[in-house]
């Protein structure tokens, strides 16, 4: 099993469909007049780009169409992160315990943040953090529990918050349950809350492979803690001529697009929910392939189509599934992700002595194909012919 996978297939020149989208949602007439007439308002020495009156609203909008308290807007997700975690104050003893199948966004954040990464194991339908892991992980060092849904897959929060109630620490009270929502904006919780709603701050990103996206980059916080917000919003503006900050404003011109695919996400997220059910249905009958989990209502938004291959191809079956995909069918696909310790050199330095073998056995099986609403359905149709054709040809080498 290799420990250090590629996200790319070693050959790229022939392909016909790229290893992944660069865009997750799309434009309209709608987003382009917003920003034509945010464009022709600002270039005047009177009015100029001052963000405050766009971005208010978007985060009024925001906040609404999750049910937060409050939304604050920031440049990037990844600002966004670090921002939330600085407001905890880490000491270098202080625990925060992730998913090591996971984006690095999240874990460099607590690294630079000054706490300590504690990884814990995927589960292994969703791939989402597993609460029987975090409660063996638990401790009185634990200051947050760092839920990342998942490319879409909405996490269920309830069993996270009840274990951080079960254990409070000595100082700080109960663990905060910080959500990495990057990729399930729109998305609904298993218990029926919009995605942004439950746990102490949700992160989003409209960075452009996102379901929505403020032209290429931004990010948004929601919470319910209103001190949270207040500091977030001095945290990004040079610290409300009080505190330490910097400049982290998401644009005037970012929040006048983000209006518009905000109101847009859900027509979006539909078509792309529905485009993951044809692809699983269309390889439905590949033995060596799982798709991912049908969860209704929401509950998943695709972010990326995963599948998983067999047990027994884990590591260079996989690879070679991919390879096949790429060389003789110009299919593009990715590794999304690979475990973070082993794919990061600054990650794996901070989690020496840690181990997720149930993550890397996972992140071995799995590989997402170029998966977008707006692939044509012709395409559509060829893409999931190819991958049926390079499984059953990796399968009469290795059965
Ligand atoms: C994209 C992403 C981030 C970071 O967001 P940026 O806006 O790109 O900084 C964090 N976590 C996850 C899971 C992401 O996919």
């Amino acid at each position: 099993m290799p420990t250090n996978p590629a996200t790319v297939p070693a050959d790229t020149s022939r392909l016909r469909w790229p290893v992944e989208p660069a865009q997750g949602g799309w434009y309209t007439d709608a987003e382009r007049s917003a920003l034509r007439e945010v464009e022709a308002e600002s270039d005047d020495w009177r009015t100029g780009w001052k963000p405050s009156a766009y971005t208010d609203a978007f985060e009024a909008a925001f906040a609404q169409s999750t049910g937060a308290g409050a939304a604050v807007a920031f440049n990037s997700g990844g600002t966004a992160l670090e921002m939330v975690l600085r407001y905890l104050c880490l000491r270098p003893h202080d625990e925060v315990i992730s998913c090591a199948l996971n984006f690095v966004g999240p874990h460099i954040a607590v690294i630079g943040q000054g706490g300590r990464l504690i990884l814990g194991e995927p589960e292994p339908v969703t791939l989402n953090l597993d609460p029987a892991d975090v409660e063996r992980r638990m401790n009185p060092r634990t200051r947050a529990i760092l839920v990342t849904h998942w490319n879409g897959a909405v996490a269920d929060l309830r069993p996270f918050l009840e274990l951080a109630e079960n254990h409070p620490h000595p100082v700080h009270g109960p663990p905060v349950v910080i959500v990495d929502a990057a990729r399930a904006c729109g998305g609904i919780t298993p218990s029926g809350a919009r995605v942004g709603a439950e746990g102490w701050a949700t992160v989003f990103s409209f960075e452009s492979k996102k379901l929505m996206t403020t032209l290429g980059q931004g990010g948004m916080v929601t919470t319910n803690d209103l001190a949270l917000a207040e500091r977030l919003r001095t945290l990004r503006a040079y610290g409300g001529r009080a505190h330490w900050g910097t400049n982290q404003l998401m644009s005037k011109a970012q929040a006048a697009v983000g209006m518009v695919q905000l109101s847009r996400l859900e027509e979006m997220n539909q078509a792309r929910i529905q485009r993951a059910h044809n692809r699983s249905a269309a390889l439905s009958n590949v033995d060596q392939l799982t798709v991912p989990p049908d969860l209704s209502g929401g509950r998943h938004l695709y972010y990326r189509h995963n599948l998983l291959v067999a047990e027994s191809w884990a590591g260079q079956g996989r690879t070679e599934l991919m390879n096949r995909l790429a060389t003789e069918y110009g299919v593009g696909s990715i590794i999304s992700d690979p475990v973070t310790y082993l794919s990061h050199d600054l990650i794996r330095e901070h989690t020496r002595g840690q181990h997720c073998p149930r993550a890397e056995q996972l992140a071995a099986r799995l590989l997402c194909p170029v998966f977008h609403p707006q692939i044509s359905p012709h395409d559509e149709a060829v893409i999931c012919d190819a991958i049926c054709h390079a499984a059953a040809d990796v399968a009469r080498t290795r059965p």
